[in-house]
């Protein structure tokens, strides 16, 4: 294990990173001899300014309305470098430059061993260290990666490796290990050709955007455009069941960029909704169904670990709606005159280290013959699944849900590794579970007054 702990001190990588992209900072490190790290950096600067008009042109121009509204100025993300890295002695190269791509640096450090940098957007930031890049190699040969983090963040997610980015298998067990520190390295037997290792498989704004056009045709919707993200992406969501006044079941989701296996529960509670079953049926003929699955599409796309393409946790901006993609839900339910007594359920699907369901400690349906109580009795009567009530305090989807549109409201939590199959199994029991307490549902109580609840 000798020469495994050559990860930098966490500060030197971060400030390295800054440096890179802050020129008053590098002049003022240049002047004070401290070049050594800034060194390994400069090409990074470099590219950011050759690259950075490029940058802004492969981005869609915000719309107008967007673009006043959009807090692009208080940004605290620091952009990524989209670049290459070539090692003709090795005959390898490594970029960033696919979408969902997340690698700030990386240093040779023997024959065919590398330090792979990876920093987050912002700091500090929850611990979610996503990764992405392509390795690209002459001929056949072994490789050797060192993962590398600023601050201690520690390694999280087993890679994923793709040739073609379609098809992807986890890393094999005995070529992947994280140490006591959170030091991970990752032994590779590279074919020629390229080779893409991933934090989770990516699942990209059109790949959400061809799910939604597939489930939302089976009945008889389409995917419309609510609002733009801060980048300008439209955000999209599908919605579907009866009409008028009819109780309203708001389903959202990734909120958070590395969050998959939220996605793929999210899909199939979905899925089990929109089947062509008696009993969605009869549940579509009662209830309205708003699904808005991709909340964040520039943080997906930026390999972003937390926040948007400012950085923010959008998960603690429902109150402050001071970024775009939590303003555009919240005026999309205002414009259809969605308040308190019509939203019936909300939903928000995320992934953690294990499978739990978040919910508000307040909320009377939470007693037995309310619907969360009954939801929850039947999630854990099949499943090993902890409910964690607390009171509804922080900015966040869940608790707004119920202290402003006096919904029941739960953040579902699927755990990192939770395999695909028992993930989706317990997706259609929820769903299954749900409809019919929401198409017979018990009286709705009043919106709750929320004493302690920090959103506006
Ligand atoms: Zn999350």
């Amino acid at each position: 294990m000798t020469g495994f702990f050559l990860r930098p001190s966490g500060s030197d990588l971060l400030h390295g990173f800054e440096m890179a992209h802050s020129p008053d900072r590098r002049a003022q490190q240049r002047k004070a001899g401290a070049i050594t790290h800034a060194t390994r950096w400069l090409p990074a600067a470099l590219a950011l300014l050759v690259m950075a008009g490029c940058a802004s042109r492969q981005l869609p121009a915000p719309p107008a309305a967007t673009a006043t509204t959009a807090s692009t100025d208080d940004s605290r993300a620091t952009p990524q470098v989209h670049r290459a890295w070539r090692f003709d002695e090795d005959g390898i190269g490594f970029d960033n430059q696919l979408p969902a791509a997340r690698l700030s640096g990386v240093e040779r450090l023997g024959d065919g061993l590398y330090r792979i940098d990876i920093a987050p957007e912002t700091h500090p930031v929850n611990p979610s260290p996503w990764y992405g890049l392509r390795i690209r190699s002459d001929a056949p040969r072994a490789l050797d990666l060192r993962f590398s983090y600023p601050h201690g963040y520690r390694h999280r997610y087993t890679p994923k490796l793709s040739r073609d980015g379609r098809d992807w298998r986890e890393a094999d067990a005995q070529a992947f290990e994280v140490d006591a520190d959170g030091n991970a390295r990752l032994r590779l037997q590279l074919d020629a050709g390229e080779l893409r290792v991933f934090a989770q498989p990516p699942f990209l704004p059109g790949d959400f955007e061809a799910w939604s056009t597939r489930v939302a045709a089976q009945v008889g919707a389409q995917p419309h455009a609510f609002g733009h993200s801060v980048q300008g992406r439209p955000l999209q969501a599908f919605e579907f069941g009866a009409d008028g006044d009819a109780p309203l079941l708001l389903v959202v989701g990734r909120q958070h960029p590395p969050e998959n296996t939220g996605t793929q529960a999210l899909m199939g509670f979905v899925e089990t909704l929109a089947a062509d079953t008696p009993q969605a049926r009869a549940f579509r003929s009662k209830v309205r169904v708003l699904v808005a699955p991709l909340l964040n599409p520039d943080g997906v796309v930026e390999g972003h670990w937390r926040g948007n393409a400012n950085g923010v946790d959008i998960n603690r901006d429902w109150g402050p709606f001071a970024q775009p993609e939590t303003r555009a839900l919240r005026d999309l339910l205002a414009a259809r005159g969605i308040g308190p007594g019509r939203v019936a359920f909300a939903i928000d699907f995320h992934s953690t280290f294990r499978d739990v369901f978040y919910t508000v400690a307040e909320d009377p349906s939470r007693a037995p013959g309310g619907v969360l109580h009954g939801w929850m009795a039947a999630m854990q009567a099949r499943f090993d699944i902890e409910e964690k009530p607390s009171v509804a305090r922080s900015p966040v989807f869940k608790n707004w849900a119920f202290c402003r549109l006096g919904a029941p409201a739960v953040t579902y939590e699927v755990g990192d590794t939770t395999p695909a199959g028992e993930l989706h199994e317990v997706a259609r029991h929820a769903a299954h579970s749900l409809m019919p307490l929401l198409a017979d549902p018990p009286a709705v109580p009043a919106a709750p007054a929320c004493p302690s609840f920090a959103g506006g």
